[in-house]
């Protein structure tokens, strides 16, 4: 019997397996924009085997193509994924625009379940890619399929209410349509969907795979088939990822088990502050008697996420001028932690109604916990919470 290593040594040593090879113990980073050739034979049969999806040609030809160093970080973020291949773009955003381009040809309709991402849903409701959307609650996605539905779309946690999509559930109601899952809030250390039957799974690589707040990019984790259309939009849209932000994401990879465990572990504690506290309407962290069940049976862990709310918008504004050891700012998934604030931010661009509709109430705040000391962020966020309070009410 074959015995798999353990998710935190493949997140140290996957991609890595040619270094030994090359004599270097550092990721290797590869700037090149072109290759030289030495035969025209040579490099032609390379750029075509490039541009109709192929992973790898004897001779990367041109940087739009092919790069060694992103290749790294894509094998092992695959491995991690439990996925044959994945495609890494140049943000989250170019990631999914990817996916749209290479579902277009399936049919002009998709399926997404909200609250999502405010872009990703902007980017669908706007009808920018000349896909027609549907917007529906995971139970709704049945009855939201068309002959003509090329994808479902599904995040799970949402963005930003945390809420949970159980991904088996909404596979078995797209029946054969592929469904594509953004784990950007989960990251594969607690929940890799294609074991639930998804078809990709994305990630704002930004977030946690980077894990420093220093680098933009975007991955999709699939098998080979949706890998070759991915790598033929790549190459054709030109949406790549640099091969410095490559280096980064695979830098940040082996690090990103413990930097999830411990962050999770202070989500923990914050949430059960939070929601004991007089200025706090409702938290929501899966961690706090989740009526999904699904911690446990689809993610790992509850995470490091989480969103509460005080009441109204005045008071989420006061408390983010209060917060001193965490930061105001959106993005999420990095060493320190962060709030900001859905509705004026992340996910201003969506309509009224869309916000209504995924619960982004105006007192909302989010929080990514980073790796500061629990006891640290709690005296921060309790002072930041009095002194949203009205001075009769203080505590
Ligand atoms: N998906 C989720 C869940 C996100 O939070 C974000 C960005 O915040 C994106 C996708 C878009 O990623 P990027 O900003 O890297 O384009």
């Amino acid at each position: 019997m074959t015995v798999l290593p353990d998710f935190a040594t493949r997140a140290v040593h996957a991609g890595r397996e040619d270094l030994q090879a090359l004599g270097v113990h550092a990721l290797p980073i590869d700037l090149s924009s072109t290759y030289p050739f030495t035969d025209l034979e040579g490099a032609t049969a390379s750029l075509d085997a490039l541009v109709s999806g192929d992973k790898t040609a004897p001779n990367p030809v041109y940087a739009r193509l092919h790069n060694p160093t992103v290749a790294r970080f894509e094998d092992a973020l695959a491995d991690l994924e439990g996925a044959d291949a994945s495609v890494a773009f140049a943000s989250g955003m170019a990631a999914l625009t990817a996916v749209l381009l290479a579902a277009r040809a399936d049919g002009g309709h998709v399926v997404g379940t909200r609250p999502i991402y405010g872009t990703t849903d902007h980017l669908l409701t706007c009808e920018l890619m000349g896909m027609e959307v549907t917007w529906t609650s995971p139970d709704g996605v049945a009855d939201a399929i068309r002959p003509d539905t090329a994808l479902v779309i599904t995040e799970t946690p949402a963005n930003p209410t945390l809420a949970l999509v159980d991904i088996e559930y909404v596979v078995a109601q797209a029946d054969d349509v592929p469904v594509l899952v953004d784990s950007t809030f989960a990251t594969p250390v607690l929940q890799r969907p294609l074991e639930f039957g998804a078809a990709m799974v994305m990630h704002s690589a930004t977030k946690f795979l980077g894990g420093h707040g220093d680098v933009v990019g975007g991955v999709v984790a699939c098998g080979e088939d949706w890998a070759r259309r991915l790598r033929r939009v790549r190459i054709a849209t030109g949406a790549l990822l640099h091969p410095l932000a490559g280096y980064l994401l695979h830098r940040g990879l082996a690090t990103l088990p413990v930097r999830v465990e411990r962050a999770q572990a202070t989500a923990q504690i914050l949430a059960e502050r939070l929601a004991g506290h007089p200025a706090v309407l409702e938290v929501a962290y899966p961690g706090l008697g989740d009526r999904t069940g699904l911690v446990g049976r689809q993610m790992d862990g509850p995470g490091t996420m989480l969103a509460f709310e005080v009441d109204g918008y005045e008071r989420a504004r006061a408390v983010l001028r209060a917060v001193r050891t965490m930061t105001p700012a959106v993005s999420l998934g990095s060493v320190d932690t962060l709030v900001q604030h859905p509705a004026g931010l992340t996910h201003r661009v969506l309509s009224d109604d869309a916000r209504e509709q995924g619960g982004i109430a105006p007192g909302l705040l989010r929080v990514s916990v980073g790796l500061e000391g629990a006891a640290d962020l709690w005296r921060d966020l309790e002072h930041a919470l009095e002194v949203s309070l009205p001075t009769e009410a203080a505590v």
